[in-house]
């Protein structure tokens, strides 16, 4: 089974929709339900998507080019942002996702589909322009913090949203996404999580150091440094919170690393109780509780299959 930060607080949230996402969903499915349920766990609010704009363009744009030793301006990263954002929101009104034959990697970058125009069927255009505004705050905030350049613009190497994976316990491998890697010569390296949250009151501690626990106990990539280890206590971690402009910095003492371990564990342990290793197929979904609040079926991409199957709320 794999493990994630992100499937675990699902699974928390609602073990159903846990289902829906990491055992229903099958992009290659002959089955109609696999498929659809694959096209929906693709759907994303406006928030979100705008979130996912600003981590494209820094990963797909900004460290490439600092890799290559330059850092490119605010004004080139703005033109980009906005050329995602018009292509994906021109795709989104399209919203192809009741094709059941549509192939999602062959769509490139234009892709994106809003949860809006599943449940809703429209999209509210006021939302569609702050997120615009908001893409914007959040490149000018990254462009005017100097500490975060600092340390970008003197790493040796940078890796963006790359897998490291770790076998945590018998038939359970950790699965994590760092938004940066960044390696120096003469320092441990730092993980930086970047958030796109309105009020950034989120404390990601817990999120960066499963990210730290997994940098240090995954297989090095071909391209990170000869005879890359380390420890977690000295990888540096930023969260840096793009809307706001708060950057915390956080270092991991004992008690944190045995916490985020015990959470690892209990969480692993509670999804393999409930699925004893079984696959899709000799699963039942009625296994699976429902939400506890109605707030998470309104945002949730699957309630369409969800409330087919059954009468949640
Ligand atoms: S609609 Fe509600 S109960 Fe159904 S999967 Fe989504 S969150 Fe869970």
């Amino acid at each position: 089974m794999r493990w994630s930060y992100s499937a675990s607080r699902s699974f928390r949230q609602c073990q159903r929709q846990w289902f829906f996402k990491n055992r229903a969903a099958n992009a290659r499915a002959k089955d109609p339900f696999q498929k659809r349920a694959y096209l929906l766990s693709k759907l994303q609010s406006i928030s979100a998507w705008r979130g996912k704009i600003v981590d494209d363009v820094i990963s797909e744009t900004i460290i490439p080019n600092l890799n290559r030793g330059f850092f490119i301006t605010l004004a080139a990263a703005k033109t980009r942002a906005r050329d995602l954002f018009n292509r994906q929101l021109a795709y989104a009104k399209r919203h192809p996702i009741t094709d059941l034959t549509l192939q999602v990697s062959k769509e490139g970058d234009d892709f994106a589909v809003f949860h809006a125009m599943e449940y809703e069927g429209e999209l509210p255009e006021q939302e569609i322009e702050q997120a615009w505004c908001e893409v914007e705050t959040a490149l000018v905030n990254l462009f005017s913090l100097e500490d975060i350049k600092r340390i970008l613009k003197s790493s040796d190497y940078i890796v963006a949203q790359r897998a490291l994976q770790f076998t945590l316990m018998d038939d359970v491998t950790v699965l994590a996404y760092p938004d940066v890697i960044a390696f120096r010569d003469d320092a441990p390296p730092a993980i930086i999580d970047w958030k796109v949250h309105a009020f950034g009151m989120n404390d990601a501690w817990l999120q960066l150091a499963i990210y730290a626990i997994a940098l240090s106990r995954c297989k090095p990539h071909a391209d990170f440094p000869r005879g890359f280890e380390t420890q977690p206590q000295e990888i540096t971690l930023y969260e840096v919170q793009l809307l706001t402009n708060v950057v915390r910095k956080h270092s991991l003492e004992k008690e944190q690393m045995i916490e985020a371990e015990e959470y690892m564990i209990s969480s692993a342990y509670e999804i393999a109780c409930l699925t004893e290793g079984r696959k899709y197929a000799d699963l039942n979904v009625e296994d699976f509780r429902t939400a506890v609040y109605e707030e998470a079926c309104q945002r949730c991409a699957f309630r369409a299959i969800c409330w087919e199957k059954s009468h949640v709320y």
